[in-house]
């Protein structure tokens, strides 16, 4: 079972939003404080799967996602990007600082 789909079974009122297509960037959920569990997506898988996606390089893919949804505010349930991440795709890329 992938991450988000535990996360929402245990919690199924949570109304935390999805970013659309980029579901193989999910690694988790979290909060701050005493606010609701969001979900929280590799900025790494994310640029690839944009690259994929729409058949854009690198930096093309990086300008496209820094706008389009490092950069959208949707709410209480916007989802977390997590930049310096250390899940296994990062650690095979070799990336963990961006
Ligand atoms: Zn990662």
């Amino acid at each position: 079972m992938r991450v988000d789909e535990y996360f929402l079974e245990n919690e199924p009122d949570n109304e935390c939003l999805r970013i659309d297509g980029y579901d193989d960037a999910i690694i988790g959920a979290g909060n701050q404080y005493t606010k609701e569990n969001v979900l929280v997506y590799c900025y790494n898988r994310i640029i690839k799967i944009c690259m994929e996606s729409y058949d854009l390089e690198e930096l093309e893919a990086i300008e496209y996602v820094d706008f389009n949804i490092v950069g959208a505010w949707i709410g209480e349930g916007t989802p977390i990007i997590l930049h310096y991440c250390t899940c296994q795709e990062c650690e095979k890329d070799g990336i963990v600082d961006r």
